[in-house]
């Protein structure tokens, strides 16, 4: 009776006190009956009168102090995963914890000493469970985080590369995320309630093993491209694959007029309209040439002659407060290649370096630390105006001279040609059609334009030791592999050979400059699918920026303010 109680009220003192009577008790008696044989019941009582007491106390312990386990250690890993997975052998929690089997063995001594999981033999095969006291340490430990931030992760993980295409379990999202089973079953319901997710019900697994896809009509982003002439856009799904496309044309502007961004706005508006009656929509995100600032206003954009046009705030009331995302469209891409592309999956420190389609302006996004970097103003990455020919150099639309633009885009080509040749109305194409004809004017045009490149980017990489960058431009001089034109081929070799021979010595110098510079020629609707994922990417909460729009999107997921 004294063990029950002092049992049920944790009763540390109580239960350390029976422990050590008892064990006294069991020495006078084996004392005095040293050699009876009668004995033996009495003696079994009480150990295991002292076992209970025992294990009692250890469990009555504080779990902290008992167990010590860090959040984020092996051993809570491991912990985790078995107990949602038991009967798993050390080879197996290896492969699911991406862990090498001497570290699996070692967290699991870790467990086994405190008592929170145990190993069983099944033929020659150890495989572990978890004791109860595990289970409470791990519901203990396991805080439950704030709903927002479960749904900030789960979204992590349903939209990165991981599950293209393919199903998965709860139990993976668990092991992804790290969140503990009692907060992600909730979570994961919600989505499924809402027709986000859905559950294979075929079968008769476990819930917790039950396969999930993302439903496709669900979770959608738009990406939209606002052109001189036209808005095209593009209806991804939750992994920014493409399912629709629009175009709305834009009337058409003179040479010196202005955009109208009501038109923008109007075209933007009709589109999104039409999809959202067969599809949940996100949100939008769209991509402009030019300055954005963080609360996506267009502060400059010399090519739809736009100054500080509100541009998100003006889509947001146009869709009826649907989230909305603006920005510059390099940035555009060098997030979408961070979050859905095979550069992104290898670096987390690179920029993607875009010539405009007709290869008449330059811009940068910088992904540094896996991090869009925008800059005190979202100004970051104008490497278009780096001084690369300080003195006799081309005229700048910025005004300046000798500008990475002025010397590297088109029109110091096509003046280079029209100089030594005549040929008047040449275009990018005209130049490098030219080059494939062995006319040597053209090749040094693009000889020199990828020089000044080269120069460029070796500014790029002495000032951020990148891992890499991506070279996003017009397939007349980024084609690669089998369809490399000449004119590619003269290009990159001009801006490796320049950018090696401007790097700091240290910095890649034992690695070729080609490993280094990707090409990565225009595919159409790039773009589009670029700025539907930065619509995606802002769900996420990762960059700062946006923390507004993640906010806002989950709070209608979660049904709570997240
Ligand atoms: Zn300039």
């Amino acid at each position: 009776m004294l063990l029950t109680d002092a049992c049920i009220d944790r009763d540390q003192a109580n239960l350390d006190r029976i422990r050590a009577g008892a064990q006294r008790l069991l020495g006078q008696v084996s004392a005095i009956l040293a050699n009876g044989d009668k004995v033996s019941q009495i003696d079994g009582r009480l150990r295991s009168l002292v076992d209970t007491a025992h294990w009692a106390l250890e469990r009555s312990l504080p779990t902290d102090f008992t167990a010590g386990l860090d959040h984020t250690s092996h051993a809570f890993r491991m912990l985790g995963v078995i107990s949602i997975r038991p009967g798993e052998s050390n080879q197996e929690l290896s492969a699911l914890l991406k862990l090498h089997e001497s570290e699996i063995s070692r967290a699991g001594r870790r467990l086994i000493y405190v008592g929170l999981a145990q190993k069983r033999k099944f033929g020659r095969i150890n495989r572990w469970e978890i004791t109860p006291r595990g289970t409470e340490v791990l519901s203990r430990q396991q805080s439950t985080p704030p709903v927002g931030e479960v749904f900030a992760k789960l979204f992590d993980a349903l939209l990165g590369r991981r599950f293209v295409d393919s199903q998965f379990s709860e139990e993976d999202l668990i092991r992804l995320t790290n969140i503990s089973a009692a907060a992600m079953r909730p979570a994961v319901q919600r989505l499924v309630d809402m027709g986000y997710l859905e559950r294979e019900t075929r079968g008769t697994t476990a819930p917790g093993r039950q396969a999930l896809r993302v439903n496709q009509r669900r979770g959608c982003a738009v990406g939209v491209s606002v052109l001189r002439h036209e808005v095209r856009a593009v209806l991804t799904d939750a992994h920014a694959h493409q399912v629709d496309t629009k175009l709305r044309p834009l009337p058409t502007v003179g040479t010196t007029t202005r955009v109208d961004e009501i038109a923008v706005v109007g075209a933007i508006g009709e589109m999104v309209d039409e999809w959202r009656r067969e599809f949940q929509i996100l949100g939008v995100g769209a991509e402009i040439a030019g300055h954005v600032d963080e609360h996506g206003t267009v502060r400059l954009s010399p090519p739809l002659r736009w100054r500080d046009v509100f541009l998100r705030t003006l889509l947001e009331e146009r869709l009826g407060g649907l989230p909305v995302v603006v920005e510059n469209d390099a940035n555009v891409l060098a997030i979408y290649e961070h979050r859905f592309g095979e550069a992104g999956g290898r670096m987390r420190s690179f920029a993607v370096v875009m010539i405009t389609p007709r290869g008449e302006g330059i811009g940068s996004g910088l992904i540094l630390n896996g991090e869009l970097y925008r800059g005190n103003e979202g100004g970051a990455g104008e490497i278009g105006h780096y001084t690369v020919r300080p003195t006799g150099g081309r005229k700048c639309r910025c005004g300046r001279n000798g500008c990475l633009e002025a010397e590297t885009g088109v029109e110091s080509m096509v003046a280079k040609v029209r100089r030594a040749t005549g040929k008047r109305g040449l275009t990018l194409k005209d130049i490098t059609d030219l080059a494939t004809a062995d006319e040597a004017t053209a090749v040094n045009a693009i000889e020199y334009a990828g020089t000044m490149m080269g120069r460029g980017i070796s500014f790029l990489m002495n000032t951020l030791d990148l891992e890499g960058v991506l070279l996003s431009g017009p397939p007349e001089i980024c084609s690669t592999g089998q369809d490399r034109t000449r004119s590619s081929k003269v290009f990159l070799d001009s801006i490796c050979n320049e950018a090696q021979s401007r790097l700091y010595p240290t910095l890649r110098g034992a690695v070729s400059m080609e490993k280094i510079i990707e090409m990565m020629p225009f595919k159409d609707l790039d773009r589009e699918r670029g700025a539907a994922s930065v619509l995606l990417d802002a769900i996420t909460g990762h960059q700062a920026a946006r923390q507004e729009t993640s906010r806002s999107i989950l709070t209608e997921f979660t049904g709570h303010p997240a």
